[in-house]
């Protein structure tokens, strides 16, 4: 089941040229279109179903710098200062709050990790510290349990998934971007390996520049072109409760997650606990994720079933001139795990027994694409000179999605980037490079 997101009209007429052709109307889809229409350059988005209709409105919502992979670190300082503005040029409210998030922490162990962060990312003058005693009951008001300490930063925050997006690609075609919902992105065609121009399903579109931003997608399309892209999916459920007086800003523990939502409810996930899906990619991609799987194994629940079919039926190649695998599933839904669910809202409400005075008004699932060394690809691809990918974003995209979509439009441009491309190059899983996370926590 979907949760409830703000609605996007799309044009009337698709034009049958552009400078850029976007493939996806996720965060990172539109915010790049957002910047390529501020910028004057005509764009077109093409989504296959609607837009935000998969990750970009089932996430969190939560926007932060603290925790994240050294990587990531200058690219996500520049979208937090554009999430600061977003509203204002937006012209509506995305319910951006720099409302605080916490990593609670149960054990020394856990502490000890969330130190070693610490010191890794002195370097970038975060307001990041930790706390403890009466400052840390004071960040959880009504708690009924006192953890040994928590990873603080006041100024990470939050935004709404199911505005964000929506609000991103109204403005988008304000500055003149087309917006075509319902359109999916067959393939692309090439005159001498360099790009020419995109096939939809409702015809072509000439273009110099493709930005693919597919999200769990981009690996099938890339794979249609020759390309390797390792990427799997993990299946991660939410749900959101009805309007209630609990505590501020976001927190994580080991045993549930909450996010205070700007309709006054809350969004709530399980910490620790995600479901990876066994599919044909497992085997392709084995060997890549194995120093991932080492570090993260426990909080995976391996699983095999129906997506393991549904994924072999689904990758069978196709031609232009037929229906692809884009058309057939318009919008990925996973259902939620309800076990999981249940396990986290159980342990919430015993520490806040506030919850139990509301309603579950929803649950779902959302598939996160996530890569071996959980950094994403944002990045021209070499052998196809004019296609540019931006994917993998190892289920933290939201948070940095208008900073990628910034640095998308930099790369299409040839203009200087908002922040160094290099860590995110897609050559990195063919060049030697040692592919593995790099202490995010
Ligand atoms: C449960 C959950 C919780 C998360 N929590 C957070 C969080 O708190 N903070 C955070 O920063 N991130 C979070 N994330 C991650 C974040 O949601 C994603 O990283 C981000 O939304 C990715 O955006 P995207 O645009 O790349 O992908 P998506 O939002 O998945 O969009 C990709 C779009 O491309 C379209 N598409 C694909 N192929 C084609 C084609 N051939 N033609 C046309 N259209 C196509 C799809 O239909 C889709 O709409 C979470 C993710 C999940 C699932």
């Amino acid at each position: 089941m979907r949760p409830p997101t703000e609605t996007v009209s799309s044009n009337d007429v698709m034009p049958r040229q552009a400078e850029v052709v976007i493939i996806g109307g996720g965060i990172i889809g539109v915010s790049t279109a957002l910047f390529l229409a501020m910028s004057g350059v005509p764009v077109v988005l093409c989504e296959k179903g609607e837009i935000a209709g998969e990750q970009s409105s089932r996430n969190w919502g939560w926007v932060r710098r603290m925790g994240r992979d050294p990587r990531e670190l200058p690219l996500i300082v520049e979208s937090i200062k554009i999430w600061e503005g977003l509203s204002r040029t937006l012209g509506e409210d995305v319910g951006f709050r720099q409302s605080g998030i916490m990593y609670a922490c149960e054990s020394a162990e856990e502490e000890a990790q969330r130190e070693d962060w610490l010191k890794a990312a002195g370097s970038y003058r975060l307001d990041t510290h930790m706390i403890a005693g009466q400052e840390l009951t004071d960040r959880m008001p009504g708690a009924s349990k006192l953890w040994r300490s928590a990873l603080y930063t006041p100024s990470d925050g939050r935004a709404e998934p199911q505005k964000a997006a929506p609000a991103m690609a109204r403005a988008a075609q304000r500055h003149g971007a087309v917006i075509l919902q319902q359109c999916a992105v067959r393939g692309i065609e090439k005159t001498a390996g360099q790009v020419t121009s995109v096939v939809t399903e409702r015809g072509s579109i000439e273009c110099k520049t493709v930005v693919l931003a597919g999200g769990i997608w981009s690996t099938l399309f890339c794979r249609s072109l020759g390309i390797r892209l390792p990427q799997l999916g993990v299946r991660a459920s939410v749900l959101r409760t009805g309007p209630l007086e609990g505590p501020p800003g976001a927190a994580w523990t080991a045993q549930f997650a909450y996010r205070k939502r700007l309709d006054g409810g809350y969004t709530i996930a399980n910490g620790s606990e995600n479901r990876a899906e066994i599919t044909p990619d497992s085997f392709r991609f084995f060997k890549d994720f194995l120093p991932l799987l080492r570090i993260e194994g426990r909080h995976l629940q391996l699983r095999f079933g129906r997506p393991f079919f549904d994924n072999w039926r689904l990758s069978r190649p196709w031609t232009l001139d037929e229906m692809s695998p884009f058309e057939r599933v318009r919008t990925l839904d996973p259902d939620p795990v309800e076990k999981t669910l249940d396990k986290a809202y159980q342990a919430l409400v015993r520490v806040f027994p506030q919850f139990r005075e509301t309603k579950i008004a929803q649950q779902w699932g959302g598939m996160i694409d996530a890569m071996p060394d959980t950094v994403p690809v944002i990045s021209p691809i070499e052998d196809v000179p004019g296609l540019i990918v931006g994917t993998g974003f190892s289920g933290h995209g939201f948070g940095i999605g208008p900073g990628a979509g910034r640095l998308l439009a930099d790369l299409a441009l040839g203009r200087q980037p908002i922040a160094d491309p290099s860590p995110f190059r897609h050559s990195r899983f063919y060049d030697g490079s040692a592919i593995a996370p790099l202490g995010g926590v």
